[in-house]
């Protein structure tokens, strides 16, 4: 499958491992938008938000199990934005569902 983040599960794109578990990948965002900057992706390929389901839901909740792992190792002690963008207008660039953890800064107010 011609997908990016499936490539760097397979290992064929190099990345920078934050943390990893049985069904669940956290890297360093390549182009980061605050001093911490974590995307978290299911090891299943899921399209985006949009593509969730009954059937592939729980890997939704093993990244939210996840998070709280990740926020501690990278220090977030004050707190984070977890953000999902879907499709055309949430400008979603890789078309594997992931989460975007952002912290280690006071993050601006609006976000739309
Ligand atoms: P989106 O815009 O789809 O919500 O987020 C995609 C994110 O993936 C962007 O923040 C972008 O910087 C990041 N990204 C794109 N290509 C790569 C890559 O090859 N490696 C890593 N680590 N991040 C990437
Ligand atoms: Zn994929």
């Amino acid at each position: 499958m011609d997908c990016l983040f499936c490539k760097i599960l397979a290992g064929e794109i190099p990345s920078a491992k934050v943390y990893e578990n049985q069904w669940v990948y956290a890297f360093r965002d390549i182009n980061p938008q605050a001093p911490v900057h974590v995307l978290v992706i299911p090891k299943t390929h899921i399209a985006s938000a949009d593509g969730i389901n009954a059937e592939n839901s729980a890997a939704v909740a093993h990244i939210f199990e996840a998070i709280p792992e990740i926020a501690k190792v990278e220090g977030l002690v004050n707190g984070y934005r977890v953000i999902t963008n879907c499709g055309e207008d949430g400008c979603q660039s890789v078309k594997h569902l992931h989460f975007h953890v952002l912290g280690g800064k006071k993050l601006p107010e609006k976000m739309g």
